[in-house]
C-alpha cells in the first residue's frame, strides 16, 4: 500500500487538520505518530523540567482520545518516547513510507529535532510541511515576517483590515479498513513518563481533560449551553471559577482545538444568539495569540535572551533562595502567592494572575525573568512557547510593551479580589492540605 506517515507534535488532532487532509488525498495508507521526546523531559539550565506534570497528563489524555478517533478513520496512532530522531527513521522503513507530513515548528529546539529527522530520511521519501497553528496563515497576512510590527495594536488592525482567515479544513475521505495496522500500539504511562499519578484539587479553576472531544464539550458549555461568550468581555480577567474565561487554552496549546475553529464557532453564535463587544474580543485575543507566533518567527532566538527582542540592558538578580520564595508563594504579597500557589497545585493560572506574578517577579524582585519563564514552561498545562515568552518579554520591559509598565500588586489585588475570596481560596485551602 502506498504510505504516508504523519508525525504529530502540537496539532494533536484529526479536524481541521492540513497533514492528515493532505496525506489522506494521495496516499492509500496514511499512519499517525507521536513521540514524547526524551529532550522535553530533560532538565533545563534552570533546573525545571521542560514538561511537568499536568501538561504530560493532558497530552497522555488527547492521545488516548485520538487514539480512538483516528482508528474510526483506519488511521494507526503509534505512540512513543524514544525521539523521533530514530522512531521516525525506523517507522518509515519499516512502513515502506514513501512521505513524510508535519507542521512546521521554527523555534531553535524543535528545529533542531525536525531538520535531524529530515536529514535521516533517503531522498526517496518525499517530505511535506506547512503552518498550521495561526489564526491568520503566513500567506495571508499583509506583510513580511521582517515587518511584523513591533506594537500589537497595529499588527492588529492591519490583519483585521487586510487579510481573511482561511475556512477550517474539511474532513477527510475515510481510508480502507485495510490501512490500519495490526499490532495495538499502547501509550505511555505517566507513570512510564517519570511522574506519580495525582489528583488535581477540587477547588481548581476547571477540570481540564485532554482530547477534541472535552474541547468540544467545552464549546458547547460556554458557547452553547451557558452564553457566557456574551460576557467575556466583562469577565476575561477573573481569577475563581471555570466561566470567566474560556479555558481553551491547553487545547489550543497541543492543538487539539485549533484556533480557526474557535473563530468559525465565534461566527455562528454571532449569527444564531448574539454578537457584541465579547464575541469579538474572544477573537482579539487569538489574534494576541498569533501576534507571539509572528514575534517569535521574526525575532528568532532572541525572544529567550536576556535582553529579549530589544537587546535592553537591565541589572538582573537570580538569588535561588528569593526564587524558591516566588515559586513556593511565600512572597510579601499575599496576591502573588495565591496565584503561585494555584500554578504549583493545578498547572493553571488566570491572564490576571500571570501578569501580576510575572511583573512582581522580573519588576519588583528584579530578578531574571528568564527563570521565571522556565518555571512557567515546567509547571503550565497550557505551555506554548510563542504565548508564552512573548508575554514574559513583553511583561519584563524587554520586548512589545510601548509603555514598559510596572504592575501594582496591592492596587491589583483591591480591583480584581476586593473581598480576598481568591486570596483565601488559595492560601487557606493550602494550609489545610
Ligand atoms: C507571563 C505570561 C505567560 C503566559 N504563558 C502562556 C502560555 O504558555 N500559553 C498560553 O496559551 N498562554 C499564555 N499566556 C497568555 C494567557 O494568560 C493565557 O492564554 C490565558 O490565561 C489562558 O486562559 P483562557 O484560555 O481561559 O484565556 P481566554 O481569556 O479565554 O482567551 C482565549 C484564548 O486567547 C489566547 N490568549 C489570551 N490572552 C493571551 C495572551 N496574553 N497572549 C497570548 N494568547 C492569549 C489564548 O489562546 C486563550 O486560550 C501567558 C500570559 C502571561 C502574562
Amino acid at each position: 500500500m502506498i504510505t504516508a506517515l504523519v508525525w504529530l507534535r502540537n496539532d494533536v488532532r484529526f479536524q481541521d487538520q492540513q497533514s492528515f487532509f493532505n496525506a489522506c488525498k494521495s496516499y492509500e495508507r496514511v499512519v499517525a505518530y507521536y513521540t514524547f521526546e526524551p529532550k522535553d523531559f530533560e532538565k533545563t539550565t534552570w533546573g525545571f523540567q521542560k514538561t511537568g506534570k499536568f501538561r504530560t497528563r493532558f497530552n497522555i489524555e488527547t492521545l488516548q482520545s485520538l487514539q480512538l478517533e483516528l482508528k474510526e478513520k483506519n488511521i494507526t496512532l503509534i505512540v512513543e518516547k524514544r525521539s523521533a530522531t530514530v522512531g521516525i527513521p525506523h517507522w518509515i522503513e519499516d512502513l515502506n513510507a514513501s512521505a513524510l507530513f508535519f507542521q512546521k515548528e521554527w523555534t531553535a529546539e524543535e528545529k533542531l529535532i525536525s531538520n535531524a529527522v529530515c536529514d535521516s530520511l533517503s531522498n526517496k521519501v518525499q517530505i511535506f510541511t506547512h503552518y498550521d497553528q495561526f489564526l491568520f496563515h503566513p500567506d495571508d497576512i499583509p506583510m513580511d515576517i521582517d515587518s511584523i510590527p513591533q506594537v500589537f495594536t497595529v499588527f492588529r488592525k492591519k490583519c483585521e483590515k487586510y487579510s481573511t482567515i482561511k475556512s477550517c479544513i474539511p474532513e477527510p475521505a475515510i481510508l480502507d479498513k485495510k490501512s490500519l495496522l495490526a499490532a495495538p500500539f499502547t501509550i505511555p504511562t505517566l507513570e512510564e513518563l517519570g511522574f506519580a499519578s495525582f489528583d488535581t484539587p477540587t477547588h481548581t479553576a476547571f477540570p481540564f481533560l485532554g482530547g477534541t472531544t472535552s474541547a468540544l464539550n467545552r464549546i458547547t458549555d460556554y458557547f452553547w449551553k451557558s452564553e457566557r461568550l456574551s460576557f467575556y468581555k466583562q469577565t476575561r480577567n477573573g481569577l475563581l471559577g471555570s466561566d470567566y474565561s474560556s479555558k481553551y487554552s491547553p487545547w489550543l496549546a497541543n492543538g487539539s482545538l485549533s484556533a480557526r475553529m474557535i473563530y468559525w464557532e465565534v461566527q455562528r453564535y454571532e449569527k444564531e444568539i448574539q454578537k457584541n463587544e465579547s464575541t469579538y474580543w474572544l477573537i482579539f485575543e487569538l489574534i494576541w495569540r498569533d501576534y507571539f507566533k509572528y514575534i517569535s518567527l521574526k525575532h528568532g532566538n532572541a525572544i529567550f535572551h536576556l535582553g529579549g527582542i530589544l537587546d535592553k540592558k537591565y541589572t538582573w538578580d537570580s538569588n535561588s533562595e528569593i526564587f524558591l520564595k516566588w515559586t513556593e508563594g511565600k512572597t510579601t504579597e499575599p496576591f502573588v502567592n495565591a496565584n503561585m500557589i494555584e500554578l504549583k497545585k493545578t498547572g493553571f493560572m488566570s491572564n490576571r494572575g500571570r501578569q501580576n506574578v510575572a511583573s512582581f517577579f522580573a519588576k519588583s524582585m528584579l530578578m531574571d525573568w528568564r527563570m521565571g519563564a522556565a518555571y512557567f514552561e515546567q509547571q503550565l498545562i497550557d505551555y506554548d512557547v510563542h504565548s508564552n515568552w512573548g508575554n514574559w518579554l513583553y511583561v519584563a520591559g524587554v520586548g512589545n510593551d510601548p509603555r514598559d509598565r510596572k504592575f501594582n500588586i496591592k492596587l491589583q489585588a483591591d480591583r480584581y479580589d476586593a473581598k480576598g475570596q481568591y486570596q483565601k481560596c488559595w492560601l487557606q485551602n493550602t494550609l489545610f492540605e
